[in-house]
């Protein structure tokens, strides 16, 4: 026990925070579609596409039920399927590669950058003679946004054009960052985002969008997202998926969307208060020049398997932790038969043996970062 034990428990991410800042906004926005009822596709579910695809310059924004359905829903689009391989990082959360394997594709796994955690383009270019070995047709990549965090997508389209590959860039994490003066959203042939609650722009429940330019696709997952409709719902057209963003949603996130910017700006600034008090005791997230960060999560990398210790320390002292993520996908139950690409995996395994997540949101208070950062720095010297 120590003098620190007594202060309240710091919550990791504090919804509540942003929900009192939004105050009556959310209310009267979720009165309103109480009032006119129009529960599925309301008017306020094409109002949020219009401002969202505003917001990061895409011709075209089509939301759906989820980040998962965004992800799979552009998978469906161009027809991706048995005998297809699905390029993806072996180091994200289960769902970009879980829609690989639903359309009955089959996910290749390919290592992470040390550095920034996304997916390792020479890795990638490696990945797709494993794919032709192994008798598979490379057909998409999914570069996944880490953390917030960009990825390469100028390294990674490069390759993609070569190969003829399908870019769907998952900004799950992302929404909101920018790559070289450009938004997420813009690149690759489209874009997927999530708006499950503990995503930078989260509703109160589950949601998500897909983002593209081209308008063939944006029509074809307008149908898919409602049964694979031609006319109407009872002309079906193609197999599809029931996956609307709810209009009570969509209201929320028009309300949500107005504080974006400056939520971002709040979690910028946090982040490099972490960066001036963590950096020089413990390998801090690095931002490449012309990238901006959204700081889904801010991860530390703790080496020699002092990690856990350093967590249960923390959490002695009321300062919960995250770790995304302890198990990469090559190495789940659920994935483990699925082809890693020729470069291997080894800072994919190095990664989930050392990050560790610190809260941070836009709502985190000066007095309570400097807490958990003294209480970090005790925690390293221990
Ligand atoms: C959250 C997340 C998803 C899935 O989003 P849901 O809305 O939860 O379905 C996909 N990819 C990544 C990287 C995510 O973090």
């Amino acid at each position: 026990m120590n003098q620190h034990t007594s202060l309240p428990p710091i919550p990791f991410i504090d919804v509540g925070a942003q929900r009192r800042r939004l105050g009556r906004a959310v209310d009267d926005a979720v009165a309103r579609v109480m009032a006119h009822c129009q529960f599925i596709l309301g008017p306020e579910v094409k109002a949020f596409e219009t401002e969202l695809a505003k917001f990061c310059g895409a011709r075209h924004a089509v939301s759906c039920a989820s980040g998962t359905d965004a992800l799979m829903l552009a998978l469906m689009a161009k027809g991706i399927g048995p005998g297809d391989a699905v390029f993806c990082p072996s180091f994200t959360f289960s769902a970009t590669a879980e829609v690989a394997a639903l359309v009955g594709a089959t996910p290749v796994f390919v290592d992470v950058d040390a550095d920034t955690f996304n997916i390792d383009a020479k890795g990638l270019a490696a990945a797709l003679d494993t794919a032709k070995r192994a008798g598979l047709a490379p057909k998409a990549v999914i570069p996944v946004d880490l953390f917030g965090l960009p990825a390469d997508h100028d390294a990674v389209a490069a390759v993609a054009r070569s190969a003829g590959l399908f870019v769907l860039d998952d900004a799950a994490q992302a929404f909101g960052a920018s790559h070289k003066g450009r938004p997420l959203g813009t690149f690759g042939h489209a874009t997927a985002t999530s708006f499950f609650p503990a995503k930078p722009l989260g509703c109160y429940g589950d949601g998500g969008a897909v983002f593209t330019d081209d308008d063939t696709l944006a029509e074809t997952l307008l149908s898919l997202r409602v049964h694979g409709q031609g006319s109407d719902k009872y002309d079906n057209v193609r197999i599809g998926l029931a996956s609307r963003l709810d209009t009570i949603q969509a209201a929320v996130l028009i309300e949500k969307l107005k504080i974006f910017p400056d939520e971002i700006a709040a979690r910028d600034r946090a982040a490099r208060r972490y960066a001036e008090g963590l950096g020089d005791v413990a390998i801090v997230p690095k931002v490449p020049a012309g990238l901006t960060s959204v700081w889904a999560q801010y991860t530390l990398r703790i080496a020699g398997g002092r990690r856990d210790k350093i967590a249960a320390s923390l959490k002695a002292e009321g300062i919960p932790t995250a770790i995304y993520y302890p198990i990469p996908l090559h190495r789940q139950q659920a994935y483990k038969h699925y082809p890693v690409g020729a470069g291997g995996t080894a800072v994919s395994d190095q990664l989930a043996a050392e990050v560790l997540s610190l809260p941070i949101h836009a709502y985190l208070d000066a007095a309570t970062q400097d807490r958990i950062i003294d209480a970090v720095r005790r925690a390293l010297k221990r």
